[in-house]
């Protein structure tokens, strides 16, 4: 694991500097939006709109989903040793949700990215720097309220062929009302574009990683991981996603850890995924949070970019790692046209007391919810002033806190 969180001072000046020219030339509100709808944040006023066409409006009913997408669930040894044991002597997660819980089962649409794959016990538990989970992870996380599990990191060959195949089984068998995204048992099964639809509204899910921490794909298995170095088949993936849905939303696994800023890989593919009709882009992968950007160029339709997210939770051992975000977005259907009515990020943090044994104190907490109590308790002794500076930082105007 790489550290250079002691850059952070230098970064973050440079990233003010770029979100406040971002600021600037994005203005307060956006206002435009999906098949040249308009877009707002939660500040703006609603911009009106035309129908698309007057048999659209007549069809299609109003609606309105609301989404949170968190970032990475990322299960180091550490934690799973500081979890309780079940009745049959498995490792039980939910203490970790107790405290996010209402907010994951208020959403109509609740996406976390997997970082690490769920194996299961039979293939050995590990931690960094190769991953393998336990299954009752991924039950806690069916109980906590997620619909939707990203399974392309870069850990996800950490178990070669075989911790996909089981990772993929597991959803399959176990909570096959899941839509597991990334990770495949087959080319049938990559091939499929995964749309989510809620309150009759059509959402296409895609989500690659940029690589496999240098583990090559398995030859009988090319189909395991969805990568994003394979450029020919993303795009293919969007032009199937868009005739098929009202909203594509990409989850790419992106970006240099421990950066609070996107870096030119992340611009790169974001003007690539604009330029082929994306609507909103939800990255994962830094341990860090990045900006929530409101993307836009010549003047054209406006796409909320979350670069990252940072960790959901994690047994990292840096103060920054411990602060991560959900992406909270409202899209509604009005008058036959497709608007995202709002995008912000609410910050979160991992608390723990006790290192690599049993903690029943180790819970991810919304920020807001968070106290300098709780904070000085930390294993790690942190402000909440110092968590809430950097959240203030990173999401200027797009926090929501
Ligand atoms: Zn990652």
């Amino acid at each position: 694991m790489k550290n250079n969180l002691k850059k952070l001072p230098k970064l973050l000046s440079v990233i003010i500097l770029v979100a406040a020219v971002g600021l600037t030339i994005f203005g307060s509100s956006f206002k435009a939006g999906i098949k040249n709808s308009p877009v707002n944040n939660s500040q703006s006023d609603s911009a009106s709109t035309e129908p698309a066409s007057a048999t659209e409006a007549v069809e299609l009913p109003d609606a309105k989903v609301n989404i949170i997408a968190v970032g990475d669930d990322l299960l180091h040894l550490s934690l799973i040793e500081s979890m309780a044991k079940d009745a049959d002597g498995h490792y039980d997660f939910h203490q970790i949700f107790s405290e996010v819980k209402e907010d994951i089962k208020q959403a109509d649409i609740a996406v976390i990215n997997q970082e690490t794959i769920l194996g299961g016990e039979e293939l050995g538990l590990s931690g960094y720097p190769c991953f393998n989970s336990p299954w009752s992870a991924g039950d806690a996380l069916v109980d906590t309220g997620f619909d939707v599990v990203l399974g392309a990191s870069n850990h996800a060959l950490d178990k070669g062929k075989q911790g996909v195949l089981n990772t993929v089984n597991f959803w399959k068998t176990k909570h096959p009302e899941i839509t597991l995204l990334g990770l495949n048992d087959s080319e049938e099964m990559q091939d499929k574009i995964n749309i989510v639809e809620k309150n009759g509204i059509k959402f296409a899910m895609l989500n690659y990683t940029y690589g496999t921490n240098g583990i090559p794909m398995p030859k009988d298995t090319p189909y395991a991981v969805n990568m994003l170095d394979d450029k020919e088949k993303v795009l293919s993936d969007i032009k199937r996603a868009k005739e098929s849905a009202d909203v594509v939303i990409v989850f790419p696994h992106w970006g240099a850890e421990y950066t609070y800023s996107p870096n030119a890989y992340q611009d790169e593919w974001t003007e690539i995924f604009y330029d082929n009709g994306v609507d909103i882009i939800i990255g994962g992968h830094t341990h860090s949070i990045q900006p929530l950007e409101m993307y836009s160029k010549d003047g054209g339709r406006k796409m909320p970019v979350f670069y990252s997210l940072g960790n959901f939770v994690s047994g990292q051992k840096e103060w920054q790692t411990m602060l991560g975000s959900m992406a909270k977005l409202t899209v509604e259907r009005k008058n036959g046209q497709i608007e995202i009515t709002s995008a912000s990020a609410v910050p979160v943090v991992t608390h723990y007391e006790i290192y690599w044994n049993r903690d029943p104190s180790l819970k991810t907490y919304k920020l807001c919810d968070y106290t300098e109590e709780l904070a000085s308790k930390h294993y790690l002794h942190m402000s909440k002033k110092q968590l809430e500076d950097l959240a203030k930082e990173v999401y200027g105007e797009y926090l929501e806190y």
